[in-house]
């Protein structure tokens, strides 16, 4: 039986290795220790979902292999259902993650066995939303998207990580007219928009794309909500970040589940009152996991997230 949240996405095994500096060509850099951590967008924004009591199910694909293991573990003992996990004859997908003393990370995507997702892997039929995310070929994202919007499912896209290719492929008015609410960072927001400058964009020209509505995520400044009764500014709590690694996926899956849960009837205004209660409970839900260390081990319960008083619920600046 399909579940309520179906997410069409990414597995990956991380391979973090912390560093003084990153290798330039030629070169070799000595590192720490590597950590193999459960990620991949996908895998994340269903274990979130599930954390957050959302009957979820991962559509993807992983290798015979002891990362594929780790992937698979991780996502059931979070919830997730595996039955639409196809393991195929690639390894499976890995992110080489650099991580120096500034905090920053520098990554490189080995797609492997993600590569292997099809479309005729998907179907959405008796899903209430369908959440799609990048790192999987672009023509399973489109039909990911088509088919969930057919079915009557709702449709959320984050469009992450994103490439020229994507936009290009995708801002065809037929693919994101299926989507009910893409998901986008401030940079991903300019590629879309043919923007220079990611401070100064006009998220309406989002709406132009084709999706009914549309939230641009802003990191600690929280994220505005774009309706066709304009943009609005949602806030996040005020928090000391200890790892901002997978709060993205946090917020997509938070996202997905409330959707799923609260969005099933109502007026026009209705609908953008519930879609800020929405995102309001996304940025808590990824505030939260930013507090703790980690992508999937950070994600909190729905109960965690009721019972939590943030420091301050934040302005935006
Ligand atoms: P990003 O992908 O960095 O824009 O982050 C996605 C969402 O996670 C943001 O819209 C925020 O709701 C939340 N978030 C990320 N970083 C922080 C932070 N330092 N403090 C609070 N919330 C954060």
């Amino acid at each position: 039986m399909t579940a309520e949240v179906l997410v069409v996405g990414s597995a990956n095994a991380d391979l973090v290795v912390a560093a003084d500096r990153r290798p330039g060509g030629g070169e070799t850099v000595l590192g720490g220790d590597t950590r193999v951590l459960p990620g991949g967008k996908g895998a994340n924004t269903a274990v979130a979902a599930a954390r957050l009591g959302a009957d979820v199910a991962l559509v993807g694909a992983v290798g015979d292999d002891p990362h594929g293991r780790l992937l698979l573990d991780s996502l059931r003992s979070a919830g997730v259902r595996t039955e639409l996990v196809r393991t195929v004859d690639r390894p499976t997908g890995a992110a080489y993650i650099t991580v120096t003393p500034d905090g920053e990370n520098s990554i490189l995507v080995s797609p492997g066995a993600n590569a292997a997702l099809r479309p005729a892997d998907i179907d959405p039929a008796g899903a209430k939303v369908v959440a799609v995310s990048m790192e999987v070929p672009l023509p399973t994202v489109e039909h990911a998207v088509t088919a969930a919007a057919a079915a009557g499912a709702r449709v959320v896209l984050n469009l992450s990580p994103v490439t020229e290719l994507a936009v290009t492929t995708l801002t065809t008015p037929t693919t994101l007219a299926g989507v009910d609410l893409l998901l986008v960072n401030e940079h991903e927001a300019a590629l879309l928009l043919g923007a220079e400058d990611p401070a100064n964009i006009d998220p309406a020209g989002l709406l132009d794309r084709g999706p009914r509505s549309a939230v641009v995520t802003l990191g600690a400044r929280g994220a505005l909500l774009v309706t066709e009764d304009g943009p609005l500014e949602v806030p996040a709590p005020r928090v000391e970040a200890v790892d901002t690694t997978g709060a993205g996926d946090a917020f997509a899956g938070a996202l997905a589940t409330a959707l799923a849960t609260a969005l099933d009837t109502g007026t026009e205004q209705d609908h953008v009152v519930e879609l800020r209660r929405a995102i309001e409970w996304a940025a808590r839900v990824a505030a939260l996991s930013v507090t703790r260390s980690g992508a999937q081990p950070s994600y909190p319960t729905a109960d965690e997230v009721a019972r939590w008083s943030p420091p301050d619920t934040g302005a935006m600046v």
